[in-house]
């Protein structure tokens, strides 16, 4: 993990084992932790709001008291420690809405510089919804965000480094 991690994402991706394992016995484990990371995919897709990281925060820690087994008792500590060494992170999912490591797709928005850009075409040609327009040569390529699934084509396509996302 680096910079480049998104500690949001690393926590949903720890709660989704948890989910898949939990045997179901108990119910705050059993239904806690899908709850939970039903509100972490609400975060990391760009619904999240202040008021959910406050409900997970108070789930993950009636799972650790309520739980039977050492499975759900430790099930919200990705969370918990996520939380409390990287709050801004969470904060940037909800208020900003931004996931600043690129890594929460739904989050992310791509654009052409036009002082980069050198109006070749090719990410236009990459792209799969044909939402990039431009005039060859002559007009810096524009990125009709609207239309955009964020398939990265154009970003890996450019060799200018003209495509950011952000
Ligand atoms: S805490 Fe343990 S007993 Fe309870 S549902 Fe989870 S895995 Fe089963
Ligand atoms: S590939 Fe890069 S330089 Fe070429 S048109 Fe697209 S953004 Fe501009
Ligand atoms: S991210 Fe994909 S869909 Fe969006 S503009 Fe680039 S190539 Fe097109």
């Amino acid at each position: 993990m680096d910079e480049t991690t998104c500690m949001v994402d690393i926590a949903k991706f720890f709660l989704k084992f948890t989910v898949e394992e939990s045997c179901g016995k108990c119910a705050p484990c059993r239904i806690g932790t899908r709850r939970m990371l039903e509100i972490l995919e609400k975060i990391t897709s760009g619904n999240g709001t202040p008021e959910d990281i406050e409900r997970l925060e108070r789930l993950a820690v009636a799972i650790k008291e309520g739980s039977l087994c050492a499975l759900g008792q430790t099930a919200p500590n990705p969370v918990l420690s996520t939380l409390k060494h990287f709050r801004k992170e969470y904060d940037e999912h909800v208020i900003d809405h931004k996931c600043s490591c690129g890594v929460c797709k739904s989050l992310l928005t791509y654009t052409i510089l036009p002082d980069l850009c050198r109006k070749c075409g090719i990410c236009a040609k990459r792209c799969p919804v044909g939402c990039i327009s431009g005039t060859l040569g002559k007009e810096a390529y524009v990125i009709d965000t609207s239309k955009c699934i964020k398939c990265g084509a154009c970003e890996q396509a450019c060799k200018f480094k003209a495509v950011v996302k952000r």
